[in-house]
Formats: C-alpha cells, structure tokens, sequence
C-alpha cells in the first residue's frame, strides 16, 4: 500500500475545492484498512466519493479513501435477497444492479452520488424512502483499536439524515461492507406526486423497479445541479423539524410556508423555501453561491475556496433566524482541521 504525500484532493471533492492533504492513501480490503490504520498520520478523514464534505482548509493527517469492492448474495428467502456489499462500490451502481435482479427497496434512490460506505452514514433518503428501510447490518473497523465489529440496524440509531456515525460515533469507525435485505416482489413507493407525474409522462401505468428508477433519474437529472458542469454537495442543509406551535406562528406571517407534518407535534419545513424568502436564490460573490433554481443547494463556480462557502453558509444561517427564528444545521460535513 502506499502513502502519497501532499496530494491534491480537488477530483476527490464534489464541490471542486482545491485543499491539499498531508498523506493520502486507498484501501481495497478490510486488512488493508488496519494496516493502514495502524501506520497513518493523524489526524484522519475517511473518504468515500466526496460528495458530502466542505473541505475548509488543507488536511494536515491522512486521507483514507475506502475502494473496497464487491456485491454478494449471501442470504435468500422467498421474499428477501440479503446482499453484502463493498463500502467502496458506487452507491448508483449498486442500484442499477439490484434492478438487473429484479430487486426492490432502493430504486427511489437513484442516483444518490457518492459510496455505499457512506450511505449510513445519514442514513441516503430521496423521493420518500431512506436506506434504513432495507438496511441489514454493517461491518465496521475501529480507528483506535483497530478491531472490527457488526452494527445492525437499532445499534445505527438511524434518523432523518443521521445515524450514530455522526453523532456519537463521529470519526470512531471505517464503515467497510453494508448488508441490504431488498425484497424480490416490487414494494412501490410512488408516494412522491414528482414520480407519478413523471410515470405519467413517460406513459407508464403500472411502473416495474425500472421504471421508477428511471423516472427518479429523469427527475434528478432535469432538477439537480450535476457536481461535473458545477461544483456542489447537494442539499447543503437540513430540512429543519419544529414544533408544531412555532410552525403555526410563522405561517401566521408567511401563510406560503412549505412544510410536512412529521408527528402531532411537529413539521419539517422546507430549507429552500426558507433561504430562497431570505432572497439568497441566485446569490452569487466571487465564485460562491447559491443555485439559481436551488436555494438549498450551495455551489461553486470554479474557484471558490471552502472558507468562502463555509462563510456564506452561515450569512445564510443567520439571515434565515432572523427571518423566521428557524436554526437551519448543515446536512454537508465541513471540514476543519487546523494545520
Ligand atoms: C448532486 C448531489 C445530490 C445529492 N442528493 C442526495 C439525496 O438525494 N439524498 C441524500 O441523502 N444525499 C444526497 N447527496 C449527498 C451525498 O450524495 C450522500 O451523503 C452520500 O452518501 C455521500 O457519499 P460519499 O461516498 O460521497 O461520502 P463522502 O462525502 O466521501 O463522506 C461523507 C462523510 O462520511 C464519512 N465517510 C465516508 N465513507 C466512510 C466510511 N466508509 N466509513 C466511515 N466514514 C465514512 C466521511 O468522512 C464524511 O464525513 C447528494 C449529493 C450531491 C452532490
């Protein structure tokens, strides 16, 4: 295994931000990993497709890029397939081949960039389902002690774009394979008015997985910014939860206002209609900004730095407390190590 030194993380980051990193390193199997582990330069940042960090400033440890491949059927019932795949597969690629076999519970998630590695790690959600729905188990490796261990699907602690792995256990594990239990009958979720509309459009009355899939594509490809023509992390924050009270006070003033029951007791809100009411929709300084047709979405024009995106995130945090007295908490993992 090697070790390269000062290396460019720029084609490793989604937004595009030209940061440098002491050391960085791939591993292709679980005994490479603690190798790795055991002889790395602290401190660490484990690396999937990059399409979830805002790197702030240059790495001064190791980066460790997961590229441990493979998708296995290891388990079959009449009704579940349980398959074990490789953290460092492309999250889409494994979509696309559990289509080929006819396997539902995770089409709605087409597209999604970035790892399977990194899928529990906020627990991917998109267009009405979250992988925890159809997620098994996890092998994990311990950074300190370098010892493996299993977190199955409690121990995750899964929540809307959270799990354990960053809350508590923050920067402890190396997520290497993740179990899914996908079913073999189709289990549609069209909840979605986008996907039925698209279904509609493209003439499907009774949609196969392929056809969901294929119109979560069509969606995503249409709405979504792609990070190649320019530089973003997707939703950059949380659709925040409240209170069903404080939604109420707000809608008072803003009766336009976006939001989803959740419980009896509280709505999620929709962050871009938040930060797009602040006025940001289409803000741009430099080569910061936020997109114009995605007020969630924060981008760079080709070469803003981390610090300058990190800035403008919280100009954006601020003006939308002051507006609506609603904390918007970034979805994005920033990150900052002093060199
Ligand atoms: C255009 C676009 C659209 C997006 N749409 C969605 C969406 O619809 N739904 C959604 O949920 N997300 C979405 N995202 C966010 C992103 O795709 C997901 O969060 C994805 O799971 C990140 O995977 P990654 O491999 O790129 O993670 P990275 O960005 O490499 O890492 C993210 C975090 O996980 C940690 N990490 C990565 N791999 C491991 C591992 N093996 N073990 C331990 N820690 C690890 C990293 O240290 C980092 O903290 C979107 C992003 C983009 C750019």
């Amino acid at each position: 295994m090697n070790i390269y030194e000062n290396q460019s993380l720029k084609a490793h980051n989604t937004f595009g931000i030209d940061c440098q990193t002491r050391y960085f390193a791939k591993f292709q199997s679980e005994q490479d990993a603690i190798e790795l582990l055991k002889r790395c330069t602290s401190p660490l940042l484990i690396l999937g497709g990059g399409s979830n960090i805002l790197l702030t400033q240059d790495f001064p440890g190791t980066v460790l890029k997961n590229e441990i491949k493979g998708i296995e059927i290891i388990e079959e019932s009449d009704i579940h397939t349980t398959v074990k795949v490789g953290g460092g597969e492309v999250w889409h690629d494994f979509v696309l081949w559990s289509i080929e076999q006819g396997l539902s519970g995770i089409e709605n998630l087409s597209l999604i960039p970035g790892s399977v590695g990194a899928a529990p790690m906020q627990n991917i959600g998109a267009y009405g389902v979250e992988i925890s729905a159809v997620f098994q188990r996890l092998d994990a490796i311990s950074i300190v002690q370098q010892e493996k261990r299993v977190f199955n699907n409690p121990q995750c602690q899964f929540g809307y774009r959270s799990s354990i792995f960053k809350g508590d256990l923050k920067g402890k594990y190396v997520i290497t394979y993740v179990y899914f239990r996908l079913n073999k009958k189709p289990n549609n979720n069209t909840s979605y008015g986008a996907i039925l509309s698209e279904l509609s459009k493209m003439g499907v009355k009774n949609p196969s997985v392929q056809d969901i899939s294929t119109a979560v594509i069509n969606i995503r490809e249409r709405k979504l910014p792609n990070p190649r023509d320019i530089g973003n992390s997707g939703s950059f924050f949380k659709n925040p939860i409240i209170p069903i009270e404080k939604f109420f006070e707000v809608q008072k003033k803003y009766p336009h206002i976006v939001g989803y029951t959740v419980s009896d007791s509280q709505k999620k809100v929709a962050a871009g209609w938040l930060i797009e009411q602040a006025g940001w929709k289409g803000y741009r300084k430099g080569d910061a900004g936020i997109h114009e047709n995605h007020a969630l979405v924060l981008v760079n024009y080709g070469t803003a730095n981390g610090m300058e995106l990190m800035q403008l995130s919280k100009e954006v945090q601020t003006s939308v407390w002051n507006m609506f007295g609603i904390a918007l908490e970034a979805e994005v993992n920033i990150i900052s190590h002093q060199m």
